[in-house]
């Protein structure tokens, strides 16, 4: 069923709606702060400092920006026209497409709910979301939350497992937005294209983070950690590897190890989410570790740990590790480094430090990514000004900020023309006709 606002044709008044919907969203998850914060511990025990980054404050600041400029990012452009079209007045209207379908992940589970569907409601579209089955109290947050915030005509929530997604994309959606696994993400985007239904897929892989000669190891560490161990690793865009410069692997562990030693990463760190990704990151460690505290089976508590030998052709370099593990592989030079990268698929980030540009810009030449940050790590994700989105295997589309207001909405080009006496008309007979053109059109 389409919501009446599709059929509003004033702008104006729309945006007024949509914008009134997405501040009864804001206060609505300001004031269920602390359920938010229990439902993440109940599911992934994130720390609140976490939560608050992550997931509460991010949508906060995505909902104030969206509803600052969404007027101006949907202003309809006016565009010229050839003279042989004159006198008409031409547009492009930014559209809604209709009805999207929002598909969630477990890993931020109200995060990568929300800011899709805070897109699509900005654009104008109506909207189920099918939160992840994997964190039932963020599912359970999400229903009682929008269904607070929403008209149930406007967004609905749609809860269960694989079987409601599948028989979901059976039906015939305007839009699909899915956040998870390559795999599913495969799965996904053949369905909506039984419909022909366009889609955005922001999916997974291994994130390189390359480190090359002469950088300050002590604060390439910390960045590297920090973004290694947020959410206990279990973050798409996360350093999946380190890949050294061979002079450089031995200084480069020490400092790790002696951070990872020194700060108590395993008291304020997520939990893996189920028992089978546990048991598939003990499949991923091998060789010797460097290991902070004790696993945890029961409460699923994977301990934090790096890799200080691993190898190229390791468990943990084969598949996306998604899990507080970092290996440290090394290369001995661009060309090794570019041909290992490269025979792996396009990640979410390319991670490099380094203090030569030269190499960093001949490394982005060579290896594709969805985006690159310098210097850091996952710096370049969370900011609203910067489109976020895969490249090849980790999928297509971007969103955050206007980015996904436009995403979720389609150019619609629109001529005007005056009845008018028209000069350049091409009616039988055209012999002549096609003499006066071409004093024209050179
Ligand atoms: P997943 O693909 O298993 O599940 C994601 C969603 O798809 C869930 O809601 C699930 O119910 C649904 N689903 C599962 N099977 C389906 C099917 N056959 N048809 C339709 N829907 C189906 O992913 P996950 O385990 O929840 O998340 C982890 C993966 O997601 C990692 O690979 C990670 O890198 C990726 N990820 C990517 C991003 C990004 O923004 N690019 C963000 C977070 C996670």
């Amino acid at each position: 069923a389409r919501f009446q606002i599709e059929s509003l044709q004033d702008l104006e008044l729309r945006q007024l709606l949509l914008v009134a919907a997405l501040r009864r969203l804001e206060v609505g998850l300001m004031e269920r702060r602390e359920d938010l914060c229990a439902a993440l511990e109940s599911d992934l025990g994130k720390p609140e400092i976490e939560v608050f980054l992550a997931e509460y404050h991010f949508l906060l600041g995505e909902i104030r920006q969206v509803c600052r400029h969404l007027k101006r990012w949907l202003r309809p452009r006016k565009v010229g026209a050839p003279f042989y079209f004159q006198p008409s007045r031409n547009r492009i209207l930014r559209e809604p497409f209709g009805v999207a379908l929002v598909i969630a992940p477990w890993n931020y589970p109200v995060q990568l709910a929300l800011a899709p569907l805070i897109a699509a409601v900005a654009a104008g579209n109506t909207v189920v979301l099918k939160p992840s089955e994997m964190s039932p109290a963020s599912a359970a947050f999400l229903n009682d939350l929008v269904g607070a915030c929403f008209n149930p005509k406007h967004v609905a929530v749609v809860n269960g497992g694989v079987e409601v997604a599948e028989e979901l994309l059976e039906q015939r959606f305007d839009f699909v937005f899915f956040t998870g696994s390559t795999e599913v993400g495969r799965v996904v985007a053949r369905k909506a294209a039984g419909h022909l239904t366009p889609c955005v897929l922001e999916l997974g892989g291994k994130c390189p983070c390359v480190v090359d000669r002469n950088v300050d190891v002590s604060i390439a560490a910390r960045r590297i950690l920090i973004g290694k161990l947020f959410n206990a690793g279990q973050t798409c865009f996360a350093p999946d590897f380190e890949a050294v410069h061979r002079d450089m692997r031995k200084k480069l562990v020490e400092a790790l190890a002696s951070l990872l030693e020194e700060l108590p990463w395993e008291e304020e760190m997520a939990r893996v989410v189920n028992k089978r990704h546990y048991q598939r990151l003990l499949g991923l460690v091998a060789g010797r570790e460097i290991r902070k505290g004790e696993d945890d089976a029961e409460r699923l508590h994977f301990a934090p740990r790096i890799l200080p030998e691993a190898g190229w052709e390791d468990a943990a370099m084969r598949e996306e590790i998604f899990g507080p593990i970092l290996p440290v592989v090394e290369f001995a030079d661009r060309e090794e480094l570019t041909d290992r990268l490269l025979e792996r698929s396009s990640p979410l980030a390319l991670y490099v430090f380094s203090r030569n540009d030269e190499f960093v810009d001949a490394l982005m030449d060579r290896v594709p990514s969805g985006s690159v940050c310098i210097n850091d790590v996952a710096k370049q994700s969370t900011n609203l000004d910067l489109p976020f989105g895969g490249v090849g295997a980790s999928g297509y589309g971007r969103y955050r900020g206007r980015a996904g207001v436009e995403s979720f909405t389609y150019e619609r080009s629109v001529t005007k023309r005056y009845f008018l006496r028209d000069f350049f008309e091409t009616l039988p007979p055209r012999g002549e006709k096609l003499e006066f053109l071409k004093k024209w059109m050179k």
